[in-house]
């Protein structure tokens, strides 16, 4: 039988252990995807600490995986060995579910989550539902593509589907994994393009991924600012801070919309009666299927729309882990395999 390395975590909170696996054989719809390049997100945590329905131990992490189709099993349409392909937050739904049923298969309620309820992408290969595939193009390498299927999925997703359209002000509150590709797929969508975030350090950043102003929330209200810029008709909060939530706020136009990427569990304060003004709205959104992460790949060729990365080879996965979880890694880690 033929081995892999594959980098596991054996209970809640132990440490990544680099193990040697049997490589799996693909069962009736499923694809053997050999890795190639597998992003590290903080969602990574959950498979690290435990505290997500569904996460079981010994437990491989990873969701922002790109690679190529290694073998097929049974009864699988439309995807050939060989093919360049990915796989993010959406590992397949089941089918039978109410909302399968209603064909909402992003919310299905036996979601197959890679890293988080099935093993993921640290590793060599990886076994993955043939219906959470996405195609990666030519264009795009598999260290690029991989933070694409999860924090630029989760990103361009939201704001193609916030109600914003071509030269409506949009805000994106922080630069950072998420900020970073929020403020590129919104200025490429066509987007009035403002950038917020704390301290003047991400400016020229900001500036240069496509934001036409950026706000500096230490040193100018951001509420004030948007207002004055004419109200924002979406603000895209990437950060975890309910405080810059709430001071960004203010900023939003009439019918303007707070849309949550970042998940936090402290409360808004968000006054009730400020949402009836000027019909506000505060949204969450959760990611995407796979044809939405082939659809985000797709207008990233199109646009020239990058993450801006850093690579780790599989074996340093604690090394990398660590980088991201620090906060100072610029902006997505990536591990590497050297297929
Ligand atoms: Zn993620
Ligand atoms: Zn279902």
């Amino acid at each position: 039988m033929a081995s892999m390395r594959a980098v596991q975590v054996s209970e809640a909170g132990g440490p990544f252990e680099l193990v040697e696996r049997e490589v799996p054989t693909p069962g009736p719809g499923q694809a053997l995807v050999r890795v190639h390049a597998c992003g590290i997100c903080h969602s990574d945590s959950y498979a690290k600490v435990g505290g997500f329905p569904g996460v079981t131990h010994p437990l491989v992490p990873g969701h922002e995986i790109a690679g190529a189709i290694e073998a097929i099993g049974e009864g699988v349409h439309g995807w050939e060995v060989g093919q360049r392909v990915g796989v993010g937050w959406f590992g397949g739904n089941c089918g039978w579910c109410e909302l399968c049923r209603r064909g909402d298969l992003m919310n299905c309620l036996n979601m197959d989550i890679p890293g988080i309820s099935v093993d993921g992408g640290y590793a060599d290969y990886v076994l993955v539902k043939a219906g959470a595939l996405a195609s990666i193009p030519d264009d795009l390498s598999a260290e690029d593509a991989a933070p694409l299927l999860c924090a630029g999925l989760t990103t361009f997703n939201a704001l193609r589907h916030s109600g914003a359209r071509g030269g409506d002000l949009v805000a994106v509150l922080g630069v950072g994994g998420l900020g970073h590709l929020g403020i590129q797929f919104a200025a490429k969508l066509g987007f009035d393009t403002v950038a917020i975030a704390r301290g003047r350090a991400k400016a020229e950043l900001a500036l240069r991924l496509g934001a036409r102003r950026y706000i500096d929330s230490t040193s100018e209200d951001p509420a004030a600012e948007l207002t004055r810029l004419g109200g924002a008709k979406v603000i895209l909060s990437t950060v975890t801070s309910t405080a810059a939530m709430d001071a960004a706020f203010g900023g939003l136009g009439v019918h303007g919309k707070l849309l949550v990427l970042g998940a936090s569990m402290d409360p808004l304060q968000v006054a009730p009666a400020m949402l009836i003004a000027g019909s506000k709205s505060i949204a969450g959104h959760a990611s995407g299927t796979s044809k939405d992460s082939e659809d985000t790949l797709a207008f990233s060729v199109l646009t020239d729309v990058r993450p801006v990365i850093e690579t780790f080879p599989l074996e340093q996965a604690t090394q990398a882990y660590e980088r991201m979880m620090s906060g100072d890694a610029r902006f997505r880690v990536v591990l590497t395999t050297g297929a």
